[in-house]
């Protein structure tokens, strides 16, 4: 297959194919985090994101939620459709963690009173901001679009949040990406996984995801293999 560097992010790093609706995603073992600042990386993350990717997109599929995804190629590497990105990243949040907690001045781990979706800019040189409606409209993004985002981030937490419960993980928050295919639909993109989640055990409340990384907890790797082993219910790499 003809492939051709479309994009390097700081995890994945996006193909063209010889069709041009198709790209393919390969996800890397490096991390970054704080807008790049923290950079790290470790055995296996790219074969774990891809697994979790593909077992979580498979999953929204069988819930009637449209995605990007069309199949896994090798272990690293995805299929998908190619799509033009919205600009916008969309974080959905059952519990206050990370930067809603400083935000609005909770103690992380408490439970929100009703879901939280929140919009973010995608550029990293603003540092991907929170922003509104009015804010993304002068940007160009139509109200119809961001309706659509806010609506699939409460469409992937309620299909995800039972399916994680029954596997013993708290989904605590997690962010999507939206893009528009050839002929207009709007599907959900991009990937989900321990660096775009966050994981707590229900019983312990660990944390089984980036956060080991961003706050230097150790224990990483084992925390994306027990990620896959509780999602594909046994599969380790
Ligand atoms: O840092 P913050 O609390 O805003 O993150 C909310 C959720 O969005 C977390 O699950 C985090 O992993 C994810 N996120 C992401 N990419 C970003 C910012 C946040 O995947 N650029």
């Amino acid at each position: 297959m003809a492939e051709t560097l479309l994009y390097e992010g700081k995890a994945k790093q996006v193909f063209t194919t010889e069709d041009p609706d198709i790209v393919l995603h390969r996800f890397k073992d490096d991390a970054t985090a704080f807008n790049a600042e923290k950079r790290g990386s470790w055995r296996d993350k790219g074969r774990t994101n891809a697994a979790i990717t593909t077992a979580l997109f498979g999953y929204l599929e069988t819930c009637g939620i449209a995605t990007h995804f069309i199949e896994q190629v090798d272990e690293t590497t995805i299929k998908t459709r190619r799509l033009e990105m919205l600009p916008v990243e969309v974080v959905t949040r059952n519990v206050a963690a990370g930067s809603l907690a400083k935000r609005i001045g909770y103690e992380e781990g408490t439970t929100l009173r009703s879901t939280v979706v929140e919009l973010y800019y995608k550029s990293d040189a603003l540092g991907d901001p929170l922003l509104n409606w009015h804010h993304f409209r002068e940007l160009g993004v139509s109200d119809e679009d961001l309706e659509f985002c806010e609506e699939l981030g409460l469409k992937v937490n309620a299909a995800l949040w039972p399916f994680f419960d029954e596997r013993g993980v708290i989904l605590v928050d997690f962010k999507i990406e939206v893009g528009r295919g050839a002929d207009g639909t709007l599907l959900l993109a991009d990937e989900l996984s321990p660096d775009t989640c966050r994981f707590w055990d229900k019983e312990t409340g660990d944390r089984m995801d980036k956060d080991r990384f961003r706050r230097d907890l150790g224990g990483v790797e084992d925390a994306y293999a027990e990620m896959l082993k509780r999602i594909t219910g046994g599969e380790t790499l």
